[in-house]
């Protein structure tokens, strides 16, 4: 613990202790029976696709671990298995990570590096008399395993003597067998109730080139056997897995201690981040690509780690979003709309407050002169001065919300309605005097008067109005292509089809429209965000701006109806 955090009594302690998640009360507990000297943690993921917000998950808890207990972080890429790995998927993965902040200097590893030692791992359990190559087929060794009310049958090859095993596994390295012909077993308990303790395959034929290896190897080992051994040699303590592989650990902890590794690594596992009505598996996001309904791993309306980039979610967001789903053995599903909370929390005082109409009218000043612009300074965050401000173009036509103006109000409508008067932000008071419509009844243009004592930061206090309203001047606004999301999936269906397993896809998801900016948002760069006034925080998508014309992605409205939860 920390000098200044003892120095503030028992307390302190006391609650210090209660807000510890189970993995750090695990942790301490090691720390404090001398278990492990420090804490060494890693981030595993299989090069097999786009990183998702579950992933974040994991990374920031395992490099948060790491940092909290001045320990080490890994970065390790488990690629184990050719046949769907691809470097492409290593780099935007390392490229995800980095972006959320893990930091791994030059702890960079690939469980590919060591396949040698795995080699003599299994060697070495054969010299045991620990591991058996048999020759059933897959279907066969699924026959002899039984079921969970069964035992399984003895394989008839467990007999094998080492010599014999040592020159059949040399052979299977040496390509003399077909894929499938040969498979190494671990000799554990064929009448085990656990399923993985049964025999476990722990190496296969499979004459496949891998992506760094080549065609060095033609056998494989497996997942439950490679994971213990990649966190054994790089001298993990803590190996943080999700709830799946709770009844794979007897298998880890027997691989470790079989091995007879010095420090032996822990598997400690925790509930997999769900969210509600929101697709993860990469299985699923992979189709939506396919099928055309996203555009890519990073569509915005996706929860990739690229996608929520692309957006302009921030990896603090994504990191107190995480904090808040907390750490737990127990299944849950978290609201999309608590990220977004993060996302707003975060960007609220961070982000400039600009002025766009996304559903413009015009709004004509009748007393301003034909022509006249006048730059108005407006400070672009008020409850953040350091952010300072900016000269903002003020003429005779501007472009206002459609819903800002009604011919006839309903009561507690403040904003402009004929005889209303309204304060224009950063500008000037006006007062309705009517407004044009065409021969369908749309109102195509509103006129107003303007009253030059009102000018904002004046001081003038004469009298008060209830509403204001923004807008953007017409002669020098900037037109841009804006991009307004719903959730991908139809919320009222559920993500998943009952009938058929596909997946319900909202037809609403997106809505492109030309919405008209003030000028200072011309030159906004790849990623930038901003506050567009009342209509949300959004960000210059990367893929299809152009220089000196940014294509915006609405990251988030302003309205919430999401309450954080009490916690302590
Ligand atoms: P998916 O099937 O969703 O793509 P995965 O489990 O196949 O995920 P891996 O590359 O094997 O992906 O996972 C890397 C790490 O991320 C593992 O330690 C895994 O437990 C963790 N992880 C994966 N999904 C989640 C999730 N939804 N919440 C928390 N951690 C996760
Ligand atoms: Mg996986």
């Amino acid at each position: 613990m920390e000098k200044n955090e003892m120095l503030n009594g028992v307390e302190n302690e006391e609650k210090e202790v209660i807000s510890r998640n189970f993995i750090e009360q695990i942790i301490d507990k090691d720390l404090e029976e001398g278990v492990y000297e420090t804490v060494h943690t890693r981030f595993p993921p299989e090069p097999n696709g786009y990183l998702h917000i579950g992933h974040a998950k994991s990374i920031l808890l395992n490099y948060g671990l790491a940092e909290k207990y001045n320990g080490l972080f890994n970065m390790r890429f488990d690629d184990t298995n050719p046949t769907k790995e691809k470097v492409e998927f290593v780099n935007s993965q390392l490229e995800d990570i980095k972006w959320l902040g893990a930091k791994w200097d030059d702890r960079l590893f690939f469980a590919s590096d060591y396949f040698g030692q795995m080699y003599e791992a299994a060697v070495k359990l054969i010299k045991k008399g620990k591991a058996y190559v048999s020759d059933l087929t897959a279907d066969e060794i699924r026959e002899y395993r039984g079921t969970l009310t069964e035992p399984g049958k003895e394989d008839p090859y467990a007999g094998r003597s080492v010599e014999e095993n040592l020159e059949l596994f040399e052979n299977m390295k040496n390509g003399v067998y077909k894929d499938g012909e040969k498979v190494l077993r671990a000799r554990i308990d064929m009448a085990s109730p656990n399923m993985n303790m049964r025999d476990p395959v722990i190496y296969r034929v499979a004459h496949m080139t891998h992506h760094r290896t080549g065609d060095t190897w033609c056998i494989y080992p497996m997942y439950d056997f490679a994971h213990p051994i990649e966190d054994a040699i790089e001298g993990i303590t803590h190996s943080i897995c999700t709830l799946e592989f709770e009844d794979h650990r007897p298998l880890y902890d027997w691989v470790v201690q079989e091995l007879e590794y010095p420090h032996p690594p822990k598997q400690i596992e925790f509930a997999k981040l769900y969210l509600k009505n929101v697709v993860t598996g990469k299985r699923y996001i992979k189709k939506l690509v396919e099928d055309g309904i996203a555009d890519g791993w990073d569509d915005p309306r996706l929860v990739s780690v690229a996608a929520l980039r692309r957006r302009g979610y921030t990896p603090e967001s994504i990191k107190k979003f995480v904090e808040l789903c907390g750490v737990s053995k127990a299944q849950s599903t978290a609201d999309m709309a608590m990220l977004e909370y993060c996302i707003r929390e975060d960007l609220k005082l961070k982000r400039p407050r600009m002025m766009a109409i996304l559903d413009p009218v015009k709004l004509v000043i009748d007393n301003w002169e034909d022509g006249k612009i006048e730059m108005l300074d407006a400070p672009n965050n008020l409850e953040n001065e350091a952010l300072g401000s900016r000269q903002l173009p003020f003429g005779k036509e501007l472009w206002i919300e459609r819903e800002d103006f009604m011919e006839e109000p309903p009561k507690k409508y403040f904003r402009l309605f004929p005889g209303n008067e309204v304060r224009l932000m950063n500008a000037y008071f006006v007062t309705c005097t009517g407004c044009v419509k065409d021969e369908t009844g749309k109102v195509t243009e509103i006129h107003c008067t303007y009253d030059p004592e009102t000018k904002s930061g004046s001081g003038f206090n004469a009298r008060k109005v209830k509403g204001t309203i923004h807008w953007v001047n017409a002669s020098t606004a900037i037109e841009a292509e804006v991009r307004l999301f719903e959730n991908i999936i139809d919320e009222e269906k559920g993500v998943y089809n009952e009938e058929d397993g596909s997946i319900n896809v909202n037809p609403n998801s997106k809505t492109v429209i030309t919405a008209y900016l003030e000028p200072a948002l011309k030159e906004a760069k790849a990623y930038e965000s901003f506050q567009f006034v009342r209509n949300g925080f959004f960000c210059v998508d990367y893929k299809d701006s152009k220089d000196g014309a940014p294509v915006f992605n609405r990251i988030v409205s302003l309205k919430s109806s999401f309450v954080l939860p009490k916690n302590d």
